[in-house]
């Protein structure tokens, strides 16, 4: 099970869900969240922080310390920033913040055509995931390069 959490970013003006793999790392393992306008001057720190296209996830690697018995051993000498986004413990819902809401939005719009026309619509369907992949990778958002 994933467990949803929304989180503001530091400035106020943006905010971003996240998944919480199997639940192993509780939500206050996120310290702070940047936003591209908010990350602007903030030091990155590779002990505590990921970036992904100018987002900034700063992490409580003290809290993480303490939930890391929870995670098989192989994973737990490896604790890191990276391990836990890469991983999906803590990471966006979806590719990236308000995927969620964008997709459901674009699906939205193919499902009208499902109706009328349902052999054109998996085509669509097949051609939309593809595409929107490809556009995520062109972005350069991290999950967009996983596998
Ligand atoms: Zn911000």
């Amino acid at each position: 099970m994933c467990m949803d959490h929304s989180v503001v970013c530091k400035c106020g003006r943006r905010d971003a869900s996240f998944n919480f793999r199997n639940e192993v790392m509780p939500p206050e393992t996120i310290e702070a969240l940047y936003c591209p306008e908010c990350s602007e001057g903030t030091l990155f720190d590779h002990k505590t922080m990921i970036v992904d296209n100018g987002w900034l996830i700063k992490y409580d690697m003290e809290v993480a310390g303490l939930y890391s018995s929870r995670l098989p051993a192989s994973e737990k000498e490896k604790l890191s920033p990276e391990l836990l986004f890469d991983e999906g413990y803590i990471t966006w819902r979806g590719v990236y913040p308000g995927d969620h809401i964008d997709s459901a939005r674009e699906r939205e719009e193919l499902a009208t055509l499902a109706k009328v026309n349902p052999k054109k619509y998996f085509t669509e369907m097949k051609t939309w995931a593809i595409e929107r992949m490809t556009r995520l990778k062109d972005d350069g958002w991290r999950k967009a390069h996983e596998g």
